[in-house]
């Protein structure tokens, strides 16, 4: 249900948030939500913000935040338009099962939903009113008084507000605004680059049990997942140097058919029904997380600008939905006006302790899907298939715990 207008007593009147990724856009419609007026600034312009490589997995503890928003109606529009969570998990790369969940161990019928990119993006800006976003629009620098923040543009131009929400991903410019630098420390290179594209799912003969599939072998990775209407998403990673390309073999089609021809089906079918202009290949970065304090007085983050973390969950970007549903609902306590800077310390440090867990435990299944060496990969493979389906499952069951809702 969503919260009504006559419980919310917000704290604040007017919330600035930079960025308008997964974690900005859903922080805005919480914000109106809560009654609450909300800018959010974008440095890329609309087309390019509404796009996006692969897809993603949007998981049942993000599902439900969308629940409590707008009505239902993003959420609506998710299981519209995206494909359902049910059947998947890891197998070896020559199709042994290692592990395989299906939503009834977190008690649901689905573990939610994955779309593309594009349409993640564009179902949440459509969320918003006309001119909540504003696009073209380089966040530069803030100063604040005890009572408000003042930010300033790449363009000369200002606005001012009650909280400034760094939700400006990785290179965090605000995050580097607030220890006074001018430009962020370079993230932590996990040893892994990450290829991703679409598939349509009429070309390649999947099996119909499974709606995600991970297939691991050595020192690399291969899976896919449904995005709704007959399309599917794929993700590879392989262990590489840091800013490598694929143009010494000729394009990223031949890199994957090179490392991956040798698993089982369906991934070589799945690489015959790629085309190499639509797959995408970036290096993939965590840093270490912030612990309790992500912010300074009026001044907080969410997302990955707080806690980057390596995609192994697909939790990523969950978590900033997490954070911009807990954030603007710590603004509706019924408080006094002046204990605005105590409560976003307080989101802070109740959000740090299930981030790094992400933190940890994405490093973790990094660690043991990207292992390099034939015994590791062996014994991986072998305590994977000795392990009961239940234990393995409560590796991932707490992730899947959270109830989120509006306080009273
Ligand atoms: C290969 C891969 C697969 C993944 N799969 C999943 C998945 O399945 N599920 C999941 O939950 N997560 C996944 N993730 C993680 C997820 O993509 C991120 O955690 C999520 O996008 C973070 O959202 P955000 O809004 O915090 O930041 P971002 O999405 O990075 O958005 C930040 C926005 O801020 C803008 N910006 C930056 N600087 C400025 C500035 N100075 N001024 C104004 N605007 C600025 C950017 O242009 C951008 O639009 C994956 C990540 C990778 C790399």
């Amino acid at each position: 249900m969503q919260i009504s207008a006559k419980a919310i007593k917000p704290l604040v009147s007017k919330v600035i948030v930079i960025g308008g990724g997964i974690g900005g856009l859903t922080l805005a419609r919480a914000c109106l939500d809560a009654n609450i007026e909300v800018e959010l600034y974008e440095k890329r312009q609309l087309d390019a913000m509404l796009s996006g490589a692969g897809g993603i997995f949007i998981q049942r503890n993000a599902i439900r935040v969308y629940k409590l928003l707008w009505l239902e109606k993003i959420y609506q529009r998710f299981y519209a338009q995206g494909g359902k969570i049910f059947k998947g998990g890891f197998k070896s790369k020559s199709g042994t099962e290692l592990y395989i969940n299906s939503p009834e161990f977190a008690g649901e019928e689905d573990l939610g939903i994955c779309l593309s990119r594009r349409e993640l993006q564009q179902i949440l800006y459509e969320a918003l009113p006309p001119g909540i976003v504003r696009t073209g629009m380089t966040f530069e620098k803030f100063e604040q008084t005890q009572d408000s923040v003042q930010v300033y543009f790449q363009d000369g131009s200002t606005t001012t507000g009650d909280i400034l929400v760094g939700a400006d991903g990785l290179y965090s410019q605000v995050r580097a605004s607030l220890s006074s630098k001018e430009r962020l420390e370079e993230p932590l290179y996990s040893g892994m680059c990450c290829w991703r594209g679409f598939f349509n799912g009429s070309s390649v003969s999947l099996d119909k049990k499974y709606s995600w599939m991970e297939f691991w072998g050595r020192g690399n990775r291969f899976g896919y997942f449904d995005v709704g209407r007959g399309q599917f998403s794929f993700y590879a990673f392989n262990n590489s140097e840091q800013g490598g390309n694929d143009d010494c073999v000729g394009g990223s089609l031949n890199a994957l058919k090179l490392i991956f021809s040798d698993y089982a089906e369906p991934v070589p079918s799945i690489l015959k029904a790629l085309e190499n202009e639509s797959i995408y290949r970036d290096d993939i970065f965590d840093r270490q997380p912030l612990g309790n304090c992500w912010g300074k007085g009026r001044v907080t983050l969410i997302g990955d600008a707080a806690h980057p973390v390596q995609p192994n969950l697909g939790q990523g970007g969950c978590m900033a939905v997490e954070d911009a549903f807990e954030l603007v609902n710590s603004l509706t306590k019924a408080a006094s006006r002046d204990q605005v800077v105590l409560l976003l310390r307080q989101f802070e440090s109740s959000r740090s302790k299930r981030v790094t867990r992400v933190f940890t435990t994405s490093r973790q299944v990094g660690q043991l899907g990207q292992t390099n060496s034939a015994i590791g990969c062996l014994l991986r493979d072998w305590i994977y298939r000795l392990t009961p389906t239940w234990l393995a499952d409560l590796q991932f069951k707490w992730l899947f715990d959270y109830q989120p809702s509006w306080k009273e």
